[in-house]
């Protein structure tokens, strides 16, 4: 990962519908029982070599509500450890973190862009249409 839903997703189904490689599930499949959408970070690939940007924020209607987190690479794997926030899938009992697998990162965003909560969307300046 990666990217990351906040608690203002509206269960839309919007960004699910678009992720090219299923890394997104339902608030009724959300592992950490949130009541929103959440994308596995085991899955995201941040759609590099598909989209220019990540098309589940570009297409979510609730602006600001997915937002950067870090790259899923292993100088964070304790970071994607956290339960707080995520719950890995697991392969034989281990978990499927950065360490036992890195995934495709968007290499361009700088890390001091990344962390969660920083946006991807750009919100419409006034005047502009959305
Ligand atoms: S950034 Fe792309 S690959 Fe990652 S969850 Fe969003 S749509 Fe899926
Ligand atoms: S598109 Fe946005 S509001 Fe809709 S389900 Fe996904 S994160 Fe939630």
């Amino acid at each position: 990962m990666s990217v990351i839903i906040n608690d203002t997703c509206i269960t839309c189904d919007a960004c699910a519908q678009n992720c090219p490689v299923e890394a997104i599930v339902d608030d009724n499949d959300n592992p950490t029982g949130n009541p929103r959408y959440y994308v596995q970070p085991e899955k995201c690939v941040e759609c590099v070599g598909i989209f220019d940007d990540p098309q589940c924020a570009a297409i979510c209607p609730s602006i600001g509500c997915i937002t950067w987190d870090m790259p899923f690479t292993k100088e964070f794997d304790a970071h994607f450890l956290n339960e707080e926030i995520y719950k890995l899938g697991t392969k034989n009992g281990t978990p499927r973190s950065p360490a036992y697998k890195e995934k495709k990162f968007r290499e361009d965003i700088l890390l001091s862009k990344r962390g969660v909560g920083e946006k991807i969307q750009v919100e419409p300046q006034e005047g502009e249409v959305a």
